[in-house]
């Protein structure tokens, strides 16, 4: 991208007004244009909006994700045909690196914006169309879903003090963060969920420094499902028999029949799953539950390459959830398919076996 600066606070525009100006002229809730394609688009305070950088010449010459981004705080006019909007500025991993020096745009992916402190007068001449911003909290369990012409955040910057919150280090042993355009197979995250881990790693970097599991009989999907993401010792498996509740419906086995069940019942009813007694085996127990529910369950919690953005974290935390619950209580929500992507949670893999790899914290599967 070329390296052209954004209008500066203080005379980046010249017809921009002054603070004092601004002080006195009509506040505004909204204001509408005409793009270069002949869309109107209405634009109201809070809103994200898209706007033009000043090297374009013509909107529809751009991609969506070389437009510059920004928050409206507030609008206000001169006149009818003059109307300006105080925006604060969403900076793109380029517009860092020409403030910061060590800052590497390319652990950037080019949908990712950093909410700057960074406030300017901009001309609604300017605007272009409303965007979407995702807050993305890498640490978080609960994920957004990022769409392809979604703009995400994960950073804020101080322009002044030149400080992020949180620092852009990444969570991985080399100190690189996550870099979501990068659709490598090497450069997959695997995420430990455990509380006092909540950490991602390059799949390189965990092979090449040997967090390989080498237990001689594990079995790696149950080791994996029974990685928990609330709390730091792994799920036990009952050895006993759950207390037993009053509902009748019984699931044998296989998602058919529980989407069968979710059209005859109330969503929010629970199905009762019958158990196998004596001290079964972790096997036997997941047996009885649903297939497609164990599954993603089972699956290694990824980011990146073909897992998307956000990756399968959501997912395979809600389905490990779900699954000690029927485990411990007997019961499987009818509706568990609801807040379990069985398509998005289970990994598809291109170059072959993922390996079995270790959390350099906990040393859990991962
Ligand atoms: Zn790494
Ligand atoms: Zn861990």
């Amino acid at each position: 991208m070329k390296k052209k600066s954004r209008p500066q606070v203080s005379g980046g525009d010249p017809d921009a007004p002054t603070d004092k100006e601004w002080a006195v002229m009509k506040k505004y809730g909204s204001f509408g244009i005409t793009d270069d394609d002949n869309e109107d688009h209405l634009f109201k305070t809070n809103d994200m909006a898209l706007l033009m950088p000043d090297h374009a010449v013509a909107s529809n010459q751009l991609e969506l994700h070389e437009f510059w981004v920004a928050k409206i705080k507030e609008i206000r006019a001169r006149s009818e045909e003059d109307v300006w909007a105080r925006v604060q500025w969403y900076w793109s991993g380029n517009d860092v690196a020409g403030l910061i020096k060590s800052f590497d745009p390319s652990n950037c992916g080019s949908y990712e914006r950093i909410f700057s402190d960074q406030y300017d007068y901009v001309s609604s001449q300017s605007f272009n169309g409303l965007a979407n911003v995702r807050d993305y909290f890498e640490q978080e369990l609960a994920q957004p879903n990022i769409g392809e012409d979604d703009f995400y955040c994960r950073y804020t910057l101080e322009v002044k003090g030149r400080k992020f919150d949180p620092k852009p280090n990444g969570t991985c042993i080399c100190a690189i963060p996550y870099n979501p355009d990068d659709t490598s197979e090497e450069s997959i995250m695997h995420f430990c969920p455990r509380p006092n881990c909540r950490k991602a790693y390059h799949r390189r970097c965990l092979v090449k420094a040997s967090y390989i599991d080498t237990t001689p009989s594990a079995n790696l999907p149950t080791r994996l499902l029974a990685s928990s993401p609330d709390s730091d010792d792994p799920f036990e498996f009952p050895s006993y028999e759950p207390p037993r509740k009053k509902q009748k419906q019984i699931i044998r086995r296989g998602s058919e029949s529980m989407h069968a069940s979710t059209t005859t019942t109330n969503t929010k009813t629970k199905n009762r799953v019958t158990l196998p007694s004596a001290s079964p085996e972790p096997e036997d127990l997941l047996s009885v539950l649903p297939a497609d529910l164990v599954k993603v369950a089972e699956q290694p919690i990824i980011k990146g390459g073909n897992a998307g953005i956000v990756g399968n974290v959501t997912y395979v935390v809600n389905a490990r959830r779900l699954v000690y619950e029927a485990l411990t209580e007997g019961r499987v929500p009818t509706d568990w398919v609801d807040i379990v992507d069985v398509a998005k949670g289970v990994v598809k893999t291109v170059g072959g076996k993922i390996p079995a790899l270790l959390c350099p914290d906990c040393q859990g599967p991962i």
